[in-house]
């Protein structure tokens, strides 16, 4: 088959920066890609990098779309290289689509207490998480490794207090601690009964630090930047993790090959957003439903993000107008 290649860059503003331990994001950029068949079916597609975690840059991703004919084929597709798992993700994507109608629709029926609503990091979290619950999130994830272990602490403890005990809360180091404060974080974690997992609390390059840490505690460790592709994925795996893999999507590469790792090996696994817009969300929404039953666990999606924008510069998401796909 021989499909015709569109593609066209967006930006979109957060509403407020996010803070992470990786540093401040203000602009989340993109690529949307439209494939239309010779019969005129049209697919389509989102490359949505991270390169921070580790996929390739929005550059290289545009230099791929770039060099690439204007028309394509199916094992043009499927040739991708795996140094970029973001356009291995966003053309699977437009092709599955093309075979779907309006797939993962159904998605924004679903009440939010299928979704992990992200907090704002330090004190705003207080503020906010009220809100969050009345929408009817009941698991929140926080960010913490960004600002001095003490001050963390004293606003942990607060939002602890306020919380009801119907929440889970997610705590996301991104890589931000120490070894030391690691250990601090997870023994008040296993003295509480609200922590579902602490993800990703030292940097990538302390993976046997990680494994001795989820040895030791019952809080569950997720993993996150360390597995943020496949071929990652796979040595975590391979050296004994038997914690949560958080799989985002839209960075993580083929998604035929996601879909064959998770029905070959049963892992506790988190499917999560990486602020990507309605075109890549409804595609790895669409593969977190379909991949869950293989899973260990049924655990809330990582989607609980879109506050994070305005929505009103997102169309209903029912066009299939390329053009009609905010920029
Ligand atoms: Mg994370």
């Amino acid at each position: 088959m021989h499909y015709k290649l569109e593609f066209s860059l967006y930006k979109r503003n957060f509403k407020q920066p996010l803070k992470t331990n990786h540093g401040i994001w203000n602009i989340r950029e993109g690529i949307i890609l439209q494939l239309t068949s010779k019969t005129g079916e049209i697919g389509l597609g989102e490359i949505a990098p991270l390169s921070f975690f580790g996929s390739e840059t929005l550059s290289e991703a545009l230099n791929l779309c770039h060099q690439l004919p204007k028309e394509i084929t199916t094992e043009t597709i499927f040739s991708i290289p795996d140094n970029l798992p973001s356009c291995k993700f966003g053309f699977e994507s437009a092709w599955e689509n093309i075979k779907q109608v309006e797939i993962g629709e159904k998605e924004e029926l679903k009440h939010p207490n299928f979704y992990s609503a992200l907090l704002p990091g330090g004190e705003a979290a207080l503020e906010i998480w009220q809100q969050l619950w009345q929408k009817g999130y009941r698991t929140f994830k926080w960010k913490i490794g960004v600002d001095q272990i003490q001050t963390e602490l004293e606003i942990f403890q607060q939002l602890v207090k306020e919380l009801s005990t119907e929440i889970n809360l997610r705590l996301d180091a991104n890589g931000g601690l120490s070894f030391e404060e690691a250990k601090q974080w997870l023994e008040i974690c296993d003295n509480l009964n609200i922590i579902e997992f602490i993800e990703q609390p030292l940097p990538v390059d302390k993976f046997s630090e990680m494994l001795e840490l989820s040895n030791y505690y019952s809080t569950p460790i997720a993993l996150d930047e360390s597995v943020a592709n496949l071929s990652k994925m796979q040595q975590c795996y391979q050296q004994g993790w038997q914690g949560i893999f958080v799989i985002k999507p839209a960075i993580f590469g083929s998604r035929a090959e996601l879909r064959e790792f998770c029905q070959n090996h049963p892992i506790d696994a988190v499917f999560s957003s990486v602020f990507e817009t309605k075109i890549a969300r409804k595609a790895a929404l669409q593969l977190a439903t379909e991949l869950q039953p293989n899973l260990r666990k049924n655990r809330t999606f990582g989607f609980g993000v879109t506050h994070f924008f305005d929505q009103d510069r997102e169309n209903s998401g029912r066009s299939r107008n390329f053009e009609s796909v905010f920029v």
